[in-house]
């Protein structure tokens, strides 16, 4: 069975200026050992999305349908979906500050989070905290999970992050920007540590970053976020070789290159993302889209756009698409 499957979530926001959606009708899967990545600029919606997923928003209104092993997540009751963060399922974040205690040990933190979904004695879990910090690579892990998450560094403490998260067994991860904050060859450590754990432990991740480098590196599957929609969806193999939506292709661009005769320079897609609040109207992106600007094509204006199967596995919500090839 599909260990996460979700389908038309929507949130929404009441604001002062009126309601913000920031997800809009939103579908996808994962299994377990794979990782599906979702990917876009800032303010597309991920976050938002995989908070809804855990149950984790706060002052969202959620709708449609988010089920885990087919147990549904969306208007669960508060204590189900805790019990079910401790043990089913995890997140990680891209501050590990913010999510460890600063004036608690490393180890108590995992030991008591341990405590508190399996039972058993507080030795048992401090053995257990030791054991998952060394699962994850800290080096004299029954000495290191009496310090403090301020004596970690920050490649340390985002490994401490993810003990945290493993030392219950979940299921499923949602990784949101995990390697962010840290430079480039502790964050290739620690996505390998995160797909060597997968690979033991069958663990389906769900990997969010707006890089697509990351993407590249660990994702089976890919989403495409803007403006709070799909853009785009497909086997990570055939996104980075056939990408069909100019907004993937103008991430893709903007992606560095080692053979850029520019150098290094890193190009963005020039414009700025969509108000959530009155989004333009049809595709999201059309206002910044260099086919619409060419084209002008009242397609591009007309209904909002869905994803559309365009190719095998691979879906595009551009409606030019059918239309251009
Ligand atoms: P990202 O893709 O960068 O993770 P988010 O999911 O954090 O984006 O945010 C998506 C949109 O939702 C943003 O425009 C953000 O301003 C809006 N948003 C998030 N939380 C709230 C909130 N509590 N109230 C109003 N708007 C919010
Ligand atoms: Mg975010």
């Amino acid at each position: 069975m599909t260990l996460l499957q979700v389908s038309d979530l929507s949130v929404e926001f009441n604001t002062a200026e009126g309601v913000v959606r920031a997800v809009k009708g939103v579908d996808f899967s994962v299994e377990r050992g794979r990782t599906l990545g979702i990917v876009g600029e800032s303010g597309s919606g991920k976050s938002v999305t995989s908070l809804a997923v855990m149950g984790l928003h706060r002052g969202a209104t959620v709708t449609g349908s988010a089920k885990l092993d087919g147990t549904e997540l969306i208007g669960a009751d508060e204590e189900s979906l805790r019990r079910l963060r401790g043990r089913r399922m995890a997140m990680v974040f891209q501050d590990a500050l913010t999510s460890l205690h600063p004036y608690f040990t490393v180890g108590d933190q995992i030991a008591e989070a341990y405590r508190e979904h399996h039972g058993g004695s507080r030795k048992a879990a401090w053995a257990r905290a030791a054991e998952v910090l060394g699962d994850v690579g800290i080096p004299e892990p029954a000495r290191r999970a009496g310090e403090y998450p301020h004596q970690f560094s920050g490649g340390m403490r985002q490994r401490a992050m993810i003990a945290l998260a493993l030392s219950c067994e979940p299921d499923l991860i949602i990784a949101d920007e995990p390697t962010t904050a840290l430079d480039v060859t502790v964050q290739a450590q620690v996505l390998e540590l995160l797909m060597k754990l997968q690979q033991e432990r069958g663990l389906g991740i769900v990997m969010i970053t707006h890089d697509l480098g990351v993407i590249a590196r660990v994702a089976d599957e890919v989403l495409v976020m803007y403006g709070g929609s799909a853009a785009e969806q497909a086997p990570a193999d055939s996104l980075f070789a056939t990408p069909r939506h100019p907004y993937t292709r103008g991430l893709l661009d903007s992606l560095p290159r080692l053979d850029a005769e520019d150098g290094n320079a890193l190009r963005s897609i020039p414009g700025s993302p969509p108000s959530l609040l009155s989004p333009p109207d049809g595709c999201a992106f059309h206002p910044r889209c260099p086919v619409y600007a060419a084209e002008r094509n009242p397609l591009c204006t007309g209904e909002r756009p869905r994803l559309r199967q365009v190719a095998d596995a691979h879906r595009n919500a551009c409606v030019l698409d059918e239309v251009t090839r």
